[in-house]
């Protein structure tokens, strides 16, 4: 792959990682575009091959003039609209190649806007992935030109194509669940970039749980929103994957909090599965390595696509449950064991590390799965579990919703793996039935003020704030509300 990696230094700061010489080797002279390796804030630009818009399955369109081809300069539009495309195409050919007959939700062409308006946010709303700008002490930050926050959202996209049922869900653990694929899918694009594995590899050591460009999620927002909101978001990113969080049921936790603490709101619960994952994959690359001291490029490459179907295998062989992390780990570990059998061992040490496993069920996942194999098939992540969501009516009146009910979809698929998750061992956590998360899930979305009531509820009723972006909305459906989600909403989440 021809690369060439540049210091911009656009935005002024401090550069930790300089490419070695041999990667600024190959110049491309033409056929291709630049674009940022990650993230804005870190400055670094790449040159790539030119990145086709309108490809396979899993196809773009962008609203607007094509922009000719070209090697344009960081900070104009152009720049933007390839780094864009370069990011988006990567991610979902990362994708591709490990389902190759997956489809957009919403059909062949997934639309992205890549410029809606003033926000600091991002979002994938089941029609377009848009995005936004705003204002920080260093200029203009576009959500839409940092490849972390784009294939962070064409995750939300990848996500629903292969699991649509987990939508509409009402379970905080599900929706937390949503954004960490957004990062892992990130994580997993971000290491399909030769400049990127060798700086990761550099910077950690071979150890790439450690803190990096890696592990840091979209430095350049993160910035931006901890100039409101210093208490937001991680101090050094908007989410760190290389963090100490432990699982806790999210019914337990308080629905918001500052970002040192953790919360059963999405983003911030969603950091513990992610922080067990980057712990999985620095931990099997070096199992899969064949010096441990000194992992190499072609090892990371190789791990990040065996990790890639071991994920997509977890998500397919998930029930749709109120412990639903538990559920794609165990199904994580099973996978893992047949691609790689020094996979397992560190997968699930990463997972019991966290709690996202209980000790018994991790060592119990393999006998559990042959159980699960003679009642469900063989678990490959060939037969999902088809199974129609089921609801709950809530008394509408503690939402201002007067005599109407609010039918929510509850997380109560059959469990495939009797597995859970722990605090400890001596006190595993009692997993919650569907219809406390589903209520947990309720009294957090009516709390933050994220459902649409504009046709539910009377004005005087109505806590929510004006000015937040709405994630739900009410649908009137036989004399009841029917809980719907609009979109999933990436970022800043204050009126
Ligand atoms: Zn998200």
């Amino acid at each position: 792959m021809h690369q060439q990696a540049n210091q911009r230094g656009a935005t002024g700061n401090s550069l930790s990682y300089r490419p070695p010489e041999s990667l600024n080797a190959v110049v491309m002279h033409d056929g291709g575009v630049n674009a940022w390796l990650d993230d804005p804030e870190n400055g670094t630009t790449i040159q790539r091959p030119a990145p086709v818009l309108e490809d396979g399955n899993l196809s773009y369109q962008i609203p607007g003039k094509r922009v000719p081809l070209g090697f344009y300069s960081a900070g104009t539009a152009n720049f933007r609209y390839w780094t864009a495309v370069e990011a988006l195409r990567r991610g979902a050919d990362f994708w591709q190649a490990r389902i190759p007959d997956l489809q957009w939700h919403m059909g062949r062409k997934l639309t992205v806007v890549l410029d809606d308006g003033v926000d600091l946010n991002a979002y994938y709303d089941r029609t377009a992935l848009k995005f936004f700008h705003g204002r920080s002490s260093e200029g203009l930050v576009y959500s839409g030109e940092s490849p972390d926050i784009l294939c962070h959202e064409m995750g939300h996209a990848i996500l629903d194509a292969l699991k649509p049922e987990l939508w509409n869900v009402g379970s905080q653990e599900v929706a937390a669940f949503h954004e960490s694929f957004g990062d892992m899918s990130a994580i997993l694009s971000a290491l399909q970039l030769p400049v990127m594995r060798a700086a990761v590899i550099s910077e950690t050591d071979g150890h790439i749980n450690r803190n990096s460009r890696l592990s840091r999620m979209a430095e350049q927002l993160g910035q931006a929103i901890r100039e409101s909101y210093p208490d937001a978001v991680d101090p050094d990113c908007l989410r760190n994957a290389s963090n100490r969080f432990m699982y806790k049921a999210p019914t337990l936790l308080d629905s918001s909090g500052p970002a040192s603490l953790l919360t059963s709101e999405p983003h911030s619960f969603s950091r513990v599965f992610t922080g067990a994952f980057l712990d999985a994959i620095a931990g099997m690359l070096l199992a899969a390595a064949r010096d441990r001291a000194a992992p190499t490029d072609d090892e990371l490459l190789q791990m990040s696509a065996h990790m890639g179907d071991i994920l997509i295998a977890g998500v397919r062989n998930a029930a749709v449950v109120s412990n639903f992390y538990s559920q794609v780990a165990a199904g994580m570990v099973q996978a893992a064991g047949r691609i790689n059998p020094a996979y397992p061992r560190p997968l699930k040490a990463a997972f019991v590390r966290r709690g996202v496993l209980s000790l018994h069920s991790a060592t119990s996942v393999e006998t559990l799965g042959t159980a699960a194999r003679s009642m469900f098939g063989d678990g490959s992540g060939e037969e999902p579990i088809s199974h129609a969501p089921s609801g709950i009516a809530l008394d509408g009146k503690p939402y201002g919703l007067g005599d109407m009910a609010l039918i929510v979809e509850t997380p109560s698929q059959p469990r495939r793996f009797a597995a859970s998750s722990a605090v400890n061992e001596f006190a595993p956590v009692q997993v919650p039935s569907s219809e406390v998360a589903a209520r947990g899930f309720v009294e957090q979305l009516f709390k933050q003020g994220r459902v649409d009531l504009s046709d539910a509820a009377s004005e005087a009723d109505r806590i929510d704030p004006l000015a937040s972006l709405k994630t739900h909305r009410l649908v009137k459906a036989e004399g009841a509300l029917r809980l719907e989600r609009i979109l999933c909403d990436c970022g800043l989440n204050h009126d």
